[in-house]
């Protein structure tokens, strides 16, 4: 069996220079190996959707060449397939292809929501959901590790843009942090125990999130339990003696011995507690005796053809009009634009993978159909008279019974390291569209980008639009299974498309200023926002379509306690064509006394149905689904209310619901001199006994006079109050009101 736990004498016969070295790299991808010790040296590689284990040397920014691995779809296409299985193939492949290629640590996947459809890096994130982030994330720790290598879960916390990621303060309140940019983290840390979690760059409310005392040791390990490494993200370390006392074993890459020397130096001089470092040696070590075997081999046939059936998955049939799609082999295609020949598959950055081959939609469309003429349209370098190119592609859509326009976004317009500025495609690019809607018979846009773009200004032109996001290495024969119809698409927008950039929730404080980004919209994200606010969207969160249909019905929903619910809807496909249908649970509540959005995704599935064929779906709402976040309790609350189950075809059409009661928590609130006049009336027995006191002992409620004076009061503090109106309340009984509310004092 091998040895997981460092024992206490290999410890001990450490010197603490050799101790302190286990805790940063020996280089850019590796850690330091003691063999006297019998610990070795490990490698951690990117990343979330394919392997990149650079060949020779190290060069951060992906300009060195990587071994040719597979680049399976990104998490922006991953989330849109709202499938947790196909979450969990793409991570037991790179699990596969990581152990064939020597890597103990795939450092993904990126759990970050998507706060912003600016951010640069938005397509290595699922969604804007923390419950689909956290489950499709959770599905894909579980499978990759299950292969060996261990993951990275990242980028902790709040670390939702590119702009001055390195030192900007993500200005966060706590309900917001705990309701949507932790669940997804602390979903995977608690169902999936990756082998590391891995720090963001920027800080959290002021303080780095590599020295993060409160979020990598006070939340990640004592709330959650993690007991795995924490690594830093590369070169996110800015003072390594305060990064290790606050939570963070691992500092990569290496800084040639510098930082090792500090923290032995720190120890010597009495400022850091060896036993911090020896904890953190321990972690070490049993990552690289856990996750350090490398064996076997991948077949890249194999993942190529499973690159392709997930791709086909994840793409969201936005618009289909007409019946354009699927197409008929028969038909006279006319494919243009350039991403067609030359695809765009995966976003720039640490991500970036060297695919083992690409396939281009359009030599998988000539596989399908004999008559494809074909197009430039506009060329991603912007050489070429962009006019002309334009009327050569409207002449040749006019003489086709459909055409196909792949528009999108190059690797110049978005990228990890900076965001956008703008959702706008490329004007020469909707300038292309509108000539060759204005000319074709039909027009098909198939759309390759990271982040959202915009459809204003063509949507209504065109008869149908396929979201393919950036689909990995086999994206372009997917997009043609899907054009024929030889797969049925199935996937669901895991993010809102606005009208307008103008109108997404954090339009005014994104990406900050002066250092800091202030998370104004607090738990208003993405269509959280939309629906509360009620501003239209032009598709909303959840929504795609299939070309065959399904009707919802029979909904019924059981409380199973104070706290808790099962759900069951019967989900038939009315078509002629087998397809996948996601049953989407929202749940709708004003209950208690914070702000709720109009309505939050609480638990979803995929089912496959053939055609004709009727299934009922059981869904379990534990007590998350229906609590917020009590910053002042500092826990988790089920407030008593009623709750509204939902049925969404998306998260803005609801096709069923039915309301229930919950008991809740039963929380008896505490009061002190500092609590408003209000709290004190309400509280079950400081509020009568209170009444008494000011009425004389006459009465435990407000006559009706009194009612309109303690209305006007009951926002002062309860001290400030009886100053104010002058009221003096002897000593003893202030003692004995303040005490019934549960709290100490006042000091005698
Ligand atoms: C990125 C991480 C990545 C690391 C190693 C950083 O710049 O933020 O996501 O894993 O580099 O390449």
């Amino acid at each position: 069996m091998a040895r997981t736990d460092l024992d206490a004498l290999t410890l001990n016969a450490l010197t603490l220079e050799q101790r302190a070295s286990l805790l940063s790299g020996r280089d850019f991808w590796t850690t330091k190996a003691l063999e006297e010790a019998g610990i070795p040296s490990i490698t951690l590689c990117d990343g979330p959707h394919g392997v990149r284990r650079e060949a020779g040397g190290s060069d951060h920014l992906g300009l060195n060449e990587s071994i040719p691995a597979t680049c399976f779809p990104p998490a922006v296409a991953v989330g849109s397939s709202w499938d947790p299985e196909v979450a969990a193939r793409i991570g037991a492949a790179v699990g596969r292809e990581g152990r064939a290629l020597g890597v103990a640590v795939v450092l993904g996947p990126g759990v970050n929501i998507k706060r912003s459809p600016l951010c640069g890096r938005n397509f290595e994130y699922y969604s804007e959901d923390p419950l689909l982030s956290g489950v499709l994330a959770a599905a894909h720790v579980n499978a990759l590790q299950a292969e060996g290598p261990g993951a990275s879960v990242k980028h902790f916390a709040a670390n939702n843009q590119e702009t001055e990621r390195m030192r900007v303060s993500a200005d966060v309140d706590e309900r917001t942090l705990r309701e949507i940019y932790f669940p997804a983290f602390e979903r995977v840390v608690t169902q999936a125990r990756p082998a590391t979690v891995m720090c963001s760059y920027n800080r959290v409310n002021g303080v780095h999130a590599s020295q993060n005392r409160w979020l990598l040791t006070d939340v990640l390990r004592r709330e959650w339990g993690f007991t795995g490494v924490v690594v830093s993200d590369w070169g996110a370390v800015q003072d390594r003696v305060a990064a290790l006392a606050a939570g963070l074993d691992l500092e990569m890459p290496g800084t040639g011995g510098a930082s090792d020397r500090r923290i032995v130096d720190a120890v010597r001089a009495g400022e850091l507690d060896e036993a911090v470092v020896n904890a953190s040696v321990r972690r070490v070590v049993a990552l690289t005796r856990r996750h350090g075997g490398v064996s076997g081999a991948f077949d890249a046939d194999a993942h190529h053809a499973l690159a392709r059936e997930l791709a086909a998955e994840c793409a969201v049939l936005l618009k289909n009009e007409n019946g354009t799609l699927p197409l008929s082999a028969e038909a006279r295609i006319a494919v243009i634009g350039e991403f067609a020949a030359k695809p765009r598959f995966q976003g720039g950055g640490s991500s970036h993978i060297n695919a083992t081959r690409v396939d281009a939609a359009l030599d998988a469309i000539r596989a399908h159909a004999p008559d494809v003429a074909y197009a430039q349209g506009f060329t991603l370098d912007g050489s070429g008279d962009a006019r002309e190119l334009r009327e050569a592609a409207a002449e040749t859509a006019a003489s086709a019974d459909v055409a196909i326009v792949f528009a999108g976004l190059g690797e110049r317009e978005e990228s990890e390291g900076f965001d956008r500025e703008t959702i706008d495609l490329p004007a020469v690019q909707v300038e292309l569209i509108r000539a060759v809607a204005a000319a074709a018979r039909r027009t098909v846009i198939v759309l390759s980008n990271g982040g959202v773009v915009s459809l204003e200004g063509w949507h209504d032109d065109v008869d149908a639009v396929l979201e393919g996001w950036l689909l990995g290495q086999a994206g372009g024969s997917a997009v043609a299974d899907l054009l024929f119809g030889v797969v049925n698409p199935s996937g669901h927008l895991a993010e809102s498309i606005p009208m307008r950039l103008q109108d997404t929730p954090s339009y005014l404080n994104f990406p900050g200023e002066a250092g800091h980004v202030r998370y104004g919209e607090g738990v208003m994200v993405g269509y959280r926002y939309y629906e509360t606010v009620e501003l239209p969207v032009r598709y909303p969160f959840g929504h795609g379509l299939s070309y065959t249909t399904f009707a919802t019905d029979g909904l019924t929903v059981t409380r199973t306690g104070d706290d808790r619910a099962t759900v069951t809807v019967r989900v038939t496909n009315t078509g002629d064509r087998a397809g996948k249908h996601v049953v989407q649970v929202y749940v709708s509540t004003t209950a208690g006394p914070v702000r709720r959005p109009a309505r939050e995704l609480r638990a979803f599935t995929k089912v496959s149905l053939a055609p004709g064929e009727s299934r009922l779906v059981t869904l379990h709402l534990d007590r998350r689904a229906f609590a917020y976040y009590d910053v002042r309790l500092g826990r988790w609350v089920v407030a008593p209310g009623d709750y509204t189950i939902q049925i969404g075809e998306n998260a803005s059409s609801v096709v069923a619901e039915t309301t229930i009661s919950l008991g809740g928590d039963t929380v008896v609130p505490v009061v002190s001199l500092d609590s408003t006049l209000g709290e004190w009336l309400s509280h079950p027995l400081a509020g009568p006994a209170l009444l008494r006191v000011l009425t004389g002992g006459k009465s435990a409620r407000p006559e009706e006079d009194d009612e309109n004076g303690l209305r006007m009061a009951s926002s002062m503090p309860m001290g400030r109050f009886l100053s104010f109106a002058g009221i003096d309340i002897p000593h003893a009984t202030l003692r004995e009101l303040v005490a019934l509310g549960g709290s100490d004092g006042p000091a005698a």
